[in-house]
């Protein structure tokens, strides 16, 4: 587990990303093939529409380690904070103390300094680590979170960075996200390269609108190089684990009343399972809350009848994955918890062998 240090660099000789460095600038020919294990020139974009090794989590144009087994819940060993395209290293810790680490460290430093001695600006960018997998963080956000000189975010999010030299982690806790999505503006403003990291996707219930509205009130900002990097939402990474049941039209709905009223919650659900559609919940219970989802089942049941097929998916694509599908007649609200996204069908999901899936087309 990755050992945080808010607020303060992190120590040198942490694990550091070893990649394939070879000669900058060496041309690679547009249209072949990445072949396994073969070094490539760092920053030379490859081809878009280039062969790729399958099975092999690429960056952007830049060869990640490959062969080397990703532990599942390992921080993420990103490379030296330079160029994109530099090459992103998955799990590969390297011994502290060894020649190799020291080596590595005092690349990473030297990179570093060739990257401010260039004038850079800072940025920021909102960026989605996925469900849980690394194997499901885009190369986009990789080859971005190793460029960057500051993460912020919510605890176990930032947990999944693996510390390194030039890297300062700032970890949160929950409801203070205006704080920090000011701090890693006024960061980014300071010539910071700023990634706000939230689990799956940063503009599902997460950190992409707390900066938005943050820059609302601050003009001076407005002109800040910002993006949001997409990731893999977990109703997403859910409905892929269960089958198809969002092959439909269907809605997301954040159940917890935090930032809204539980009347406009228990709304929402009525119309839309009047409307047919199917529906992922996000934050269904927590434990200060429990009587809510009793409520939205009840609601449920109300509005669709007891035969609707509802999956509860938990801790999709984590060592802790549970996923079951019962009908809303045999569904209590103990199977569903902050970890815990749920999938209700429309009138036409089905189950097909193991699977769940809604059809196409409506009648
Ligand atoms: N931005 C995130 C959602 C944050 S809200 C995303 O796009 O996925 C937090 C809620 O997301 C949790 O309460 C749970 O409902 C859901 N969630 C996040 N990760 C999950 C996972 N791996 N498995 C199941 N649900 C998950």
């Amino acid at each position: 587990m990755t050992h945080l240090h808010p607020e303060h660099s992190q120590p040198c000789g942490v694990p550091v990303a070893l990649g394939s460095p070879v000669a900058h600038g060496a041309p690679v020919a547009r249209g072949a093939p990445v072949a396994r294990g073969v070094p490539v020139a760092r920053g030379v974009p490859v081809a878009r529409g280039a062969p790729v090794a399958l099975g092999s989590p690429v960056a952007r144009g830049a060869p990640v380690a490959r062969g080397v087994p990703v532990a599942r819940g390992a921080p993420i060993a990103l490379g030296s904070p330079v160029a994109r395209g530099a090459p992103v290293a998955l799990g590969v810790p390297v011994a502290l103390g060894s020649p190799r680490a020291a080596s590595a460290a005092s690349s990473v430093q030297c990179e570093a300094r060739a990257v401010q001695g260039a004038g850079m600006t800072g940025w920021l960018v909102v960026a989605g680590l996925g469900p849980g997998d690394d194997a499901l963080i885009t190369p986009e956000v990789l080859a971005t979170l190793a460029e960057a000189t500051d993460i912020v975010g919510y605890i176990p999010y930032v947990a999944r960075i693996s510390p390194r030299a030039g890297l300062t982690l700032h970890a949160s806790d929950n409801r203070v996200e205006m704080d920090r999505a000011r701090h890693a503006l006024t960061m980014a403003s300071e010539g910071r390269r700023v990634v706000v990291v939230s689990s799956g996707d940063p503009g599902v219930f997460a950190m992409a609108s707390a900066v938005f509205e943050a820059l609302e009130g601050a003009p001076d900002w407005h002109r800040l190089d910002i993006r949001v990097l997409p990731g893999i939402t977990a109703m997403l990474a859910a409905a892929a684990r269960a089958g198809a049941p969002l092959g439909h039209d269907f809605c997301a709905i954040n159940l917890s009343d935090n930032l809204k009223p539980w009347p406009l919650v228990e709304r929402r659900l009525r119309l839309a399972a009047e409307a047919d559609f199917a529906m992922a919940f996000y934050n269904p219970r927590s434990a200060s809350r429990p009587h809510q989802f009793t409520r939205t089942l009840e609601i449920l049941r109300d509005a669709c009848g007891p035969d609707r097929l509802i999956t509860f998916a938990r801790a999709v694509t984590t060592p802790d994955e549970r996923i079951t599908t019962v009908t809303l007649a045999d569904a209590t609200p103990d199977m569903a918890d902050m970890r815990t996204v749920v999938i209700v069908g429309n009138s036409a999901t089905r189950r097909v062998g193991r699977f769940v899936y809604t059809p196409r087309r409506a009648l």
